[in-house]
């Protein structure tokens, strides 16, 4: 078993549940209008922790800000500058991530690691495959992942540090199984899963639950994130769904929904896409199912504790496997997502 690590609320490695996170995807000094409530949603969703790219000090109070919103433990993303590092955990974040090989000579980063010992806060050391030392040794690239990861972690317990993270990711999906496989063999430290730039929806969920599914089942991983060239809801969706499937994270909202066909009558697909990061963010631990049309609608409708689909020219909402009433495409989703809010378990 690893140690256990504190960030923020939650904690990773030991007993601790596997944490599901994120990145967010604009910039600090671009915030949304609607970011607290697009927080919310992926909190909801099942996000764990969320981390921030932090690459300038003029947003001291933008990150500061964000750490007052967020419901959940923030991580600030530092690259190059330690002195971004310093000024971040004034905003108090729970945890930051650095690659000490990019920050500069040995005492910037030690200068950080006391700040951060000072401050409880935690540190990831993350490694990606790309921004390594040079190979002077010959080493195969996963004993050079390792070996390093190790280096900075001796560095960091030369000053009693020992709150750490440790990812060793590539885009190369063999790399990053086999670079978490020999970290743990060697080392317990609890350690961030994810395949990095690992592409769009489908590549990306096809690389990481290859990789991060096959880890997990081994115990080894504390947090994962998909990295995704999508949206960061998916990315949250993802990790969640990977989880339940392998049975360590219960509840939430099952959806069942057909991939639809020329005999549809309900174009399942596109409400699929209006409603279904509003759907998982109620959290109700209940089945919906969304289907095209009378050949599978029906049955499914039996199995689920509410449905949408479409028989014949019309579209029924169905409620604990009857039909409970007639309704226009146009209003299916506020339809559904009334009946889902009201729905008593
Ligand atoms: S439920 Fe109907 S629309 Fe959906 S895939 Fe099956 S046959 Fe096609």
């Amino acid at each position: 078993m690893t140690r256990t690590v504190r960030v923020g609320s939650l904690t990773i490695g030991g007993n601790s549940p596997v944490s599901v996170q994120t990145m967010y995807d604009i910039p600090l000094s671009k915030l949304e209008p609607q970011f607290e409530s697009r927080m919310a949603v992926l909190k909801a969703m099942g996000c764990d922790i969320i981390r921030f790219s932090y690459p300038d000090i003029r947003e001291h109070d933008a990150l500061c800000n964000v750490v007052r919103l967020c419901p959940m433990p923030v991580v600030a993303d530092i690259h190059f500058d330690w002195r971004n590092a310093m000024d971040a955990m004034d905003c108090n974040v729970a945890k930051i991530r650095i690659n000490p090989g990019n920050i500069g000579e040995r005492w910037k980063t030690e200068e950080i690691v006391r700040k951060a010992l000072d401050k409880g806060v935690a540190i990831r050391i993350g490694l990606n495959s790309g921004s390594l030392p040079r190979n002077d040794g010959g080493k195969s690239m996963v004993d050079l992942m390792v070996d390093t990861a190790l280096e900075y972690i001796s560095w960091f317990e030369n000053l009693g540090f020992y709150d750490t993270v440790v990812s060793l990711k590539a885009s190369d999906s063999a790399l990053s199984y086999e670079a978490a496989r020999e970290f743990s063999k060697r080392c317990d430290y609890p350690m961030h899963l994810g395949v990095t730039e690992a592409g769009g929806v489908v590549s990306s969920c096809v690389k990481s639950t290859w990789t991060l599914g096959r880890l997990l089942e081994q115990g080894i991983g504390g947090t994962i994130r998909y990295s995704i060239t999508g949206s960061i809801e998916d990315e949250v969706q993802a990790g969640v769904e990977l989880l339940r499937t392998l049975g360590m994270r219960k509840g939430g909202m099952k959806i069942v929904s057909c991939p639809m066909c020329g005999r549809c009558s309900f174009n399942s697909q596109g409400f699929l896409k209006e409603v279904e990061h509003e759907l998982l963010a109620t959290g109700k631990d209940i089945c919906v199912a969304i289907m095209g049309c009378q050949v599978n609608g029906p049955g499914e409708a039996k199995g689920a504790d509410l449905a949408v689909t479409g028989i014949g020219n019309k579209i029924y909402l169905y409620k604990k496997g009857e039909i409970y009433k007639q309704i226009d495409s146009a209003d299916a989703g506020a339809e559904l997502l009334k009946a889902v809010s009201e729905y008593e378990i």
